[in-house]
């Protein structure tokens, strides 16, 4: 894509690419090239943005690729990554948490996804609070969601993706696809559909109206729904919408 921009300063190996994602873990990477992930996600699910530990590390390579073009900005640069990265862990794991631990540790917990355990065999998992807190009630939740787009989310917040609807990334379902969808959701009592905003809903209607699961419409992007102007109010705005539902 940035070849097709004209822009020299941002190809391979110039000072002005920022590989956002660099430093990141990939899920889902295949073990050899191959469309088996079909055509969109050749080198592994690309979705790293929608887990908030994720995004620190986005943010972090911003900030460095931004330093390189323009050093005389760096202060203001690493300023502005210190702000987001702490709303980022104050948000997600809550204030009280974050004094207790520090993010460092937090952190490496999270990567490993130790945090909870750790916590309730410490005995402080009365101080955890954020966003964290605020999935309590969908850990384990089991879910559908209409593409590959969750995987780094559902495991940040601990919910269980059963499928897609998408028979693969980028390719819709057919009506066999469909049949065995709707037997999966049935025998497995999985209660929410994830459609992104971006995805058409008919599908996920269709298997509504004979299942009873219910839907929740998911922006994946700033912009996608009201109130996710910024990356707080999109990942508020998701775990609103999937408690509502799940309660409902
Ligand atoms: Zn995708």
């Amino acid at each position: 894509m940035t070849d097709a921009s004209g822009n020299p300063e941002i190809q391979t190996g110039q000072k002005g690419r920022v590989i956002a994602s660099e430093g990141i873990e990939t899920k889902e990477l295949p073990a050899t090239l191959s469309k088996a992930w079909g055509d969109i996600h050749p080198y592994g699910n690309p979705h790293v943005w929608l887990d908030p530990v994720n995004a620190k590390q986005i943010a972090s390579n911003i900030a460095a690729g931004l330093t390189r073009v323009d050093p005389s900005g760096k202060d203001a640069y690493a300023a502005n990554l210190k702000a987001f990265t702490t709303k980022i862990d104050d948000s997600l794991y809550g204030h009280a948490l974050v004094e207790e631990y520090g993010a460092s540790k937090l952190e490496r917990l999270s990567r490993r996804n130790e945090l909870i355990d750790y916590l309730k065999t410490k005995h402080t998992y009365d101080k955890l609070g954020g966003w964290l807190k605020r999935a309590e009630p969908l850990r384990g939740l089991k879910i559908l969601t209409y593409h590959k787009t969750w995987v780094y989310f559902c495991d940040r917040f601990g919910l269980d993706i059963r499928g897609e609807i998408e028979e693969k990334p980028g390719i819709p379902p057919s009506q066999d696809y469909l049949a065995t969808l709707i037997k999966k959701i049935n025998d497995d009592k999985i209660k929410v559909l994830f459609i992104d905003t971006i995805y058409p809903t008919k599908d996920g209607e269709f298997i509504a109206g004979k299942t009873g699961a219910k839907i929740v419409s998911s922006p994946i992007d700033l912009g996608g729904a009201p109130g996710t102007d910024d990356y707080f109010g999109l990942i508020n705005t998701l775990l609103d919408r999937i408690v509502a539902t799940a309660k409902a």
